[in-house]
């Protein structure tokens, strides 16, 4: 993801781990979506909650079928607006395709990622974003924020 300067200074101070306890992960998305003038729901929270505990970047789908095990009656629909929230209130990152499929990361922090051109998988390039990052000229004008890098290639299993 880019760098911008949306995220509140003490999200930032607390950014979401996989290893934060469920009661603490609430009271993040609470005060999150508060502070956007959201409410907070337990259809919110299990889809949060989910996106937190995992490294697979899931689509909306997934998110879906993993989520419904806990809350029954939750819809896709309601799915895909909970992910939405998360994103509007800089909890998830989106990240788009061109053959318009989406997939969601509650990784906020700037990290780069792998795609297999295969099967699709997405995963977190391990270690650190590069302090001093490539100096390109874009044009007159352009004002640079950042960058997105995309690893592609093919992952373990697509590649034997
Ligand atoms: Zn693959
Ligand atoms: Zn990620």
């Amino acid at each position: 993801m880019f760098t911008s300067g949306h995220t509140s200074p003490n999200l930032i101070a607390m950014f979401a781990t996989a290893r934060m306890r469920p009661d603490q992960a609430d009271a993040l998305l609470r005060e999150a979506l508060e502070a956007n003038g959201q409410r907070f729901t337990d259809q919110r929270a299990a889809v949060y909650r989910f996106l937190l505990g995992t490294t697979e970047h899931p689509t909306a789908d997934e998110v879906f079928t993993a989520v419904r095990a806990d809350i029954a009656d939750i819809s896709l629909a309601t799915v895909y607006k909970a992910l939405e929230t998360l994103v509007s209130c800089n909890l998830a990152v989106k990240l788009s395709y061109g053959d318009d499929s989406a997939r969601y990361d509650a990784r906020t922090d700037d990290h780069y990622h792998s795609r297999c051109v295969h099967c699709g998988q997405v995963r977190d390039v391990p270690g650190e974003v590069p302090a001093v990052l490539p100096q390109l000229h874009v044009g007159d004008g352009f004002r640079v924020q950042g960058y997105r890098v995309e690893v592609i290639g093919l992952c373990p299993a697509c590649a034997d």
